[in-house]
């Protein structure tokens, strides 16, 4: 070690001295995790046992040492809710440890978090390969936001794990995918992507935000988590958030050349290797939170506000419960609409054959998820009467609320790509997208029952 790097280090170790690192429950059930994860047991200046909202932008300082201290990092503190906040702070705890990471950083959308993920490990001029199968919103920032910003997405078909491989190069940071793209629902082949990555350095990121808890990405080598909380996590659609857990299992500094953000000085923190200091430091290897928290949150902004926080834990905590329901409700619905006349095609993980069967059976062990798709006999207009004719379901541009959802994507979250876009990524016209609830199922089915009967008409009155 050099004598700079021995300063800095000795520099970081005052800074970023641990404080005692407890976690309320060293549990593994997500049902425990969901209430208890992460490191509160109780407010220390009230007892208060409920997470407090800690609303507020600033800390006041105790001194002016104290200020310089926490700027110069040579002693961690709140400084600035933008980079963290004590009710945030439990939101992150909690969810790393229900995915089995080491640390995490929320921030304000599940779209700030795919793109601070990426962003975390490339510059202009890298590249990604992704997945060909994402929601349409990934799509567009990939495809256009960040080609604009010089950082090039290559798609890749999950069907052949090697297509990653072929369209891999010197340039390339990151692999990309979701664990049940919607709408296509075929489950991704996470162990056989990433053990591609691994061996030349190439770290897997997964958007896990449609299989929490019945799949844990880290677990089949993914080195990355992104969620967007705005879906099953809080449940009860009021407030917009986003995810990203490290893992803590990925050597960012194996493959020097193929991570320069972690292995060349850091401009910002006075020369700083990355890779190198934050786990001889912090005795952890939480590089990548790290620096998406210290360089990326800081400067780019996106930060989750406390309150949303808070909104977010209370949907965590039953989160085990309610993604019970919502599965059970989806398969009985997926089963109802395989058996309704009218209905041409039902896309669910059960009813996957050959090559995705293999993969809805390796991957999601505790269920299929709450996603059920299906196309109707009579296409665009009996999928539009369908929507149109529902009363209880809602039509809205969500997933995951506790109440039963449905879209038609091809003219709303899907109408921005081309139509061949559209159809690589499994919209067809008549597709519509059922995002099941927690209500009665009796309910949910009759509810779908009487809108396929006005769609019937539409068939009818064809012939
Ligand atoms: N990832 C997936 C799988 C999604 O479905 C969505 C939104 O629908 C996002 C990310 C983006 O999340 P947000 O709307 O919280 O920005």
């Amino acid at each position: 070690m050099s004598v700079f790097e021995f300063q800095i280090v000795h520099r970081l170790n005052n800074v970023l001295k641990r404080k005692e690192v407890y976690m309320t429950t060293t549990s593994k059930h997500p049902e425990t995790i969901a209430v208890h994860g992460g490191n509160y047991r109780k407010d220390e200046s009230t007892n208060s046992v409920a997470v407090p909202i800690y609303q507020t932008t600033s800390y006041q300082f105790n001194n002016q040492e104290h200020a310089s201290n926490l700027f110069s990092l040579k002693e961690l503190g709140n400084i600035y809710t933008r980079i963290m906040n004590p009710t945030t702070a439990v939101l992150e705890e909690r969810m790393a440890q229900l995915e089995g990471g080491l640390a995490a950083l929320a921030v304000s959308s599940g779209q700030a978090a795919s793109a601070f993920a990426i962003q975390n490990l490339c510059q202009a001029g890298d590249n990604i390969v992704s997945s060909t199968d994402l929601y349409g919103g990934t799509w567009n920032q990939f495809a256009n936001t960040f080609k604009q910003l010089g950082i090039e997405v290559r798609f890749a078909d999950p069907k052949d794990p090697k297509s990653f491989l072929k369209l891999t190069d010197d340039k390339t940071r990151a692999y990309y995918a979701e664990t049940l793209p919607n709408p296509k629902l075929d489950v991704f082949p996470i162990e056989e992507v990433a053990s591609i990555g691994l061996k030349i350095g190439i770290p897997l990121i997964v958007d896990n935000t449609a299989a929490p808890i019945t799949c844990k990405p880290l677990k089949h080598g993914a080195a990355i988590v992104v969620h967007s909380l705005t879906k099953w996590i809080g449940g009860h659609g009021t407030s917009i958030g986003g995810v990203i857990i490290d893992g803590g299992n990925f050597d960012w500094t194996q493959f020097p050349e193929r991570h320069p953000l972690f292995n060349k000085p850091d401009p910002s923190y006075w020369g700083w290797i990355l890779g190198k200091v934050v786990p001889e430091v912090l005795g952890a290897n939480i590089t990548f939170a790290v620096r998406a928290r210290f360089v990326i949150l800081r400067d780019l902004g996106s930060a989750l506000s406390p309150t949303n926080a808070f909104n977010f834990i209370q949907g965590l905590e039953t989160l085990p419960l309610r993604f019970k329901q919502h599965q059970d409700n989806a398969e009985k619905v997926a089963e109802y609409l395989k058996s309704r006349k009218n209905v041409n095609r039902v896309i669910f993980p059960k009813f996957k054959e050959s090559l995705y069967k293999e993969r809805t059976d390796k991957y999601l062990k505790n269920g299929y998820g709450p996603l059920v798709g299906f196309e109707l006999e009579g296409g665009l207009e009996a999928g539009k009467e369908f929507i149109n004719n529902l009363k209880l379901i809602y039509h809205v541009a969500n997933i995951g609320d506790a109440r039963t959802l449905a879209i038609h994507p091809a003219s709303t979250t899907h109408s921005q790509l081309s139509v061949e876009d559209q159809l690589k990524a499994g919209v067809t016209p008549g597709y519509i997208r059922l995002s099941v609830g927690i209500e009665h199922i009796d309910d949910i089915v009759e509810d779908i029952e009487q809108a396929l009967k006005a769609s019937d008409n539409i068939i009818k009155n064809v012939a």
